[in-house]
């Protein structure tokens, strides 16, 4: 792994983000203030236009150097959760590509946006989406799952707690505000998680990058 497997996650879950763009535009609309896809590709943008130097990086370097233009470019809320959630895995990866290695550093960082986010499973979030792919993710590679048996169940298990968001009680972010009106409908950030996650473990099980 290296700074071309970055840029090919990036651009994976670019165009994903892109073939979704007016769902997760609606997805907002509903429970937000609807700026949520354009924050992202605002950022996906921003990261395309500096490829080369992404690419030229190893790993952990690539990663950091990807984080801080998405703090920089992507903002609301969800800017410096997925700066968190990449610097949180910079900082834990030694560039090796081993499923436990990966695994951990996916752990830390989503507990990086914990950290930032101050919440965990049930508020209505991309943590309903994340904190369940990292335990799954962490319980394979622990116990000895192979790199295509991680990148086939992980979609999966975004997917189902993906869907598992509409029927919660917003309790943190925009939506909070809400309250019972924002039952009904899936959150926005955790469609875009699921949707970034999917496109990322479909890219990686290519190979070549
Ligand atoms: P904003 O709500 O500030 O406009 P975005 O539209 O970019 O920000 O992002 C909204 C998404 O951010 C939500 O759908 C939710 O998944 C996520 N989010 C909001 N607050 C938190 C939090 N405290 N922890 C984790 N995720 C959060
Ligand atoms: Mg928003």
């Amino acid at each position: 792994m290296n700074g071309k497997t970055v840029m090919a996650c990036i651009d994976a879950a670019h165009a994903a983000l892109e073939e979704h763009a007016d769902e997760i535009a609606s997805l907002d609309q509903a429970i937000g203030d609807g700026d949520h896809i354009i924050n992202l590709l605002r950022g996906m943008d921003a990261l395309a236009a500096m490829r080369a130097q992404i690419e030229a990086e190893a790993f952990a370097p690539a990663l950091k150097l990807a984080a801080t233009k998405v703090l920089s470019t992507v903002g609301g809320s969800s800017g410096p959760l997925f700066f968190s959630m990449m610097t949180g895995m910079a900082k834990t990866s030694t560039g090796d590509d081993g499923v436990v290695e990966f695994a951990r550093a996916f752990a830390a960082g989503v507990e990086a946006v914990g950290q930032r986010g101050k919440t965990g499973t049930g508020s209505k979030t991309m943590m309903d989406v994340l904190i369940p792919v990292a335990e799954h993710f962490t319980a394979m590679a622990d116990a000895g799952a192979s790199k295509q048996e991680v990148l086939e169940a992980l979609p999966r298990i975004a997917q189902d707690n993906m869907l598992a968001t509409r029927d919660m009680l917003a309790t943190k972010g925009r939506a909070s505000f809400l309250g019972e009106r924002s039952r009904g409908h899936i959150d926005p950030g955790a469609r875009s998680s699921q949707l970034m996650i999917e496109a990322v473990c479909a890219r990686l099980a290519q190979g070549d990058a």
